[in-house]
């Protein structure tokens, strides 16, 4: 009788057990989307990397039956480092190389190393003021600068999306003022942070960042750059091209390997035609992920190719967070289905905001009270039929 008893209730026990583990990993994925994310790319990586090593094992083997020859001794290690060897080319300016005050300023220049020194260590943003002051004094308010030498190619914008991550801005610009210098860009920083409590809208602070910018300078391109992306390599130029850009192909959190073909996230590049173009970014992302997804969705609508940057000058690190991610946006599936009908309904044309613009030494800083009522969306039917691109992104 009692044996009877104990068993259902341990069976109970074992299913609540199992219930509140599985609705724990749930949440663990709804709420943390960036670690789940770097998770399945790091089983992603090592999946291909055991393949090529299996693949190279079999080879190897093969040759050593074929040879007739004994192995030598030597063990065939597992390498889990995805990460290519960095070629480092010297020949890099193009043949008939001119550089004077009355041209324009090449795209290759001898100031463009290749590899750069990645400092993460945490720093005082008035640290950084004053080091990159005392290094050039004519870099203005704003984070103002154009080369003297040559005339720039281009004036860029570069737009930085913020809410609470004070400690990546210093390390951001210690980084890449100096590379836009050597690369002979005029340029500015705009830092548009969102104010209030409604999830972090990445897309739409890029919107507002742009409408801002476009005020203060008639830009011709704009560099779309999240705060905890630091370029490696000096040579991955930050001009725009006849082409939306996407500049940062490989992320060390992803092992260097692209993510997906559609992948359009970290820092991108459009010039201000093309943005206007597409009608900016969706302002209907709330929260973590598939902004980046319906830009790409944009530009291929728009009939445009997105260019990368060749081989390894679109490696970048990113800074360790501290923080806790934005929770996923779990509507963006749906509205990545409907991206093509929403595209002329919702971007820039439909955005209202109250900034407040202050300026700093290295940034002007737009803040801004973010809300769904500020970006209201005309009836529309969605589509049901397959004429749409197919839905990138990844898993989580
Ligand atoms: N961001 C921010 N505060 C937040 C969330 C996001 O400033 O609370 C900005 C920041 O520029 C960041 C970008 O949005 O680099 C993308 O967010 P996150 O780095 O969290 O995405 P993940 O790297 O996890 O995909
Ligand atoms: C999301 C993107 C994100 C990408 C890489 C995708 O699932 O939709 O917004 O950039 O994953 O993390
Ligand atoms: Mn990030």
């Amino acid at each position: 009788m009692r044996a009877h008893l104990r068993l259902p209730r341990r069976s109970f026990l074992g299913l609540l057990f199992l219930f509140s583990l599985s609705t724990s990993a749930l949440y663990f994925i709804y709420s943390a989307p960036g670690i789940v994310n770097e998770y399945l790319f790091m089983v992603q990586a090592r999946g291909i990397q055991i393949r090529e090593n299996v693949r190279s094992i079999g080879a190897q083997v093969l040759e050593q039956v074929v040879r007739g020859a004994y192995s030598n001794g030597t063990d065939y290690s597992y390498d889990f480092d995805i990460s290519e060897p960095y070629p480092q080319t010297t020949t890099y300016l193009p043949e008939g190389f001119t550089y004077l005050p009355n041209q324009r300023c090449p795209e290759r220049l001898p100031s463009m190393k290749g590899r750069v020194d990645v400092n993460m260590s945490e720093i005082a943003l008035e640290e950084v003021e004053r080091s990159l002051l005392e290094g050039d004094p004519s870099l203005g308010t704003g984070g103002h600068w154009k080369p003297k030498d040559c005339i720039p190619r281009w004036k860029v914008a570069i737009l930085v999306p913020f809410r609470n991550r004070h400690e990546h801005l210093p390390i951001l610009l210690r980084h890449l003022v100096p590379i836009l210098q050597r690369q002979r860009i005029q340029f500015g920083f705009y830092v548009i942070e969102q104010a209030g409590n409604e999830p972090f809208n990445r897309a739409m602070l890029f919107n507002v960042g742009f409408k801002e910018a476009m005020k203060d300078l008639d830009w011709d391109c704009m560099v779309f750059h999240d705060v905890d992306h630091i370029l490696e390599n000096d040579r991955n130029y930050y001009g725009c091209k006849d082409m939306p850009r996407h500049f940062a192909v490989k992320l060390n959190k992803y092992y260097y390997m692209l993510p997906y073909d559609e992948f359009f996230g970290g820092v991108s590049g459009l010039t201000v035609e093309q943005f206007q173009k597409i009608n900016g970014f969706p302002n209907a992302f709330w929260g973590w992920g598939g902004e980046d997804d319906d830009l790409w969705n944009r530009v291929k609508f728009a009939g445009y190719e997105v260019s990368r940057p060749p081989a390894d000058l679109g490696r970048y690190m990113s800074i360790p967070h501290h923080h806790r991610g934005e929770a996923q946006f779990l509507g963006r599936y749906t509205l990545l289905r409907q991206s093509k009908e929403r595209q002329g309904l919702d971007g820039l044309n439909n955005l209202r905001y109250s900034p407040q613009v202050s300026r700093r030494q290295l940034y002007t800083n737009i803040t801004v009270t973010l809300s769904r009522d500020l970006a209201p969306v005309a009836e529309y039917r969605p589509e049901t039929s397959d004429s749409h691109l197919p839905l990138s992104g990844s898993t989580s």
